[in-house]
């Protein structure tokens, strides 16, 4: 799934245009804009009972659920702000730090 959306974002953040405009509408997967996060959720498939709030709440569309049901995160989009780990209620995200 991950792989898909890659062949989408064509564009990184550093080459955004002036001021952030958008110059096209419905452009926005085509913006590689997961690169500046400094922390990124990991969720633990045991715990997770897949109730889909991490997908309702997660403010870039950064969570995608499979055929099979399950949440993952899209890392391509995530910005790393922790609202999905914040309202999950199994408590089953954790915010893991980036490496360098
Ligand atoms: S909010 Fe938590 S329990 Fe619900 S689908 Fe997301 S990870 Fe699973
Ligand atoms: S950390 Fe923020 S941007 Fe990333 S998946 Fe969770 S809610 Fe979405």
């Amino acid at each position: 799934m991950v792989e898909k959306v890659e062949k989408r974002a064509i564009v990184g953040w550093r080459n955004l245009a002036l001021g952030c405009a958008i110059l096209e509408a419905g452009s926005s997967t085509q913006l590689l804009t997961g690169t500046w996060r400094l922390q990124h959720p990991v969720i633990d498939q045991q715990l997770c009972n897949r109730c889909g709030l991490c997908y309702i709440y997660c403010p870039d569309m950064a969570i995608i659920k499979t055929p099979a049901g399950a949440y993952e995160h899209d890392l391509n989009y995530c910005k790393g702000c922790g609202i999905c780990a914040e309202e999950c209620p199994k408590k089953a995200i954790t915010m893991v730090e980036e490496e360098e």
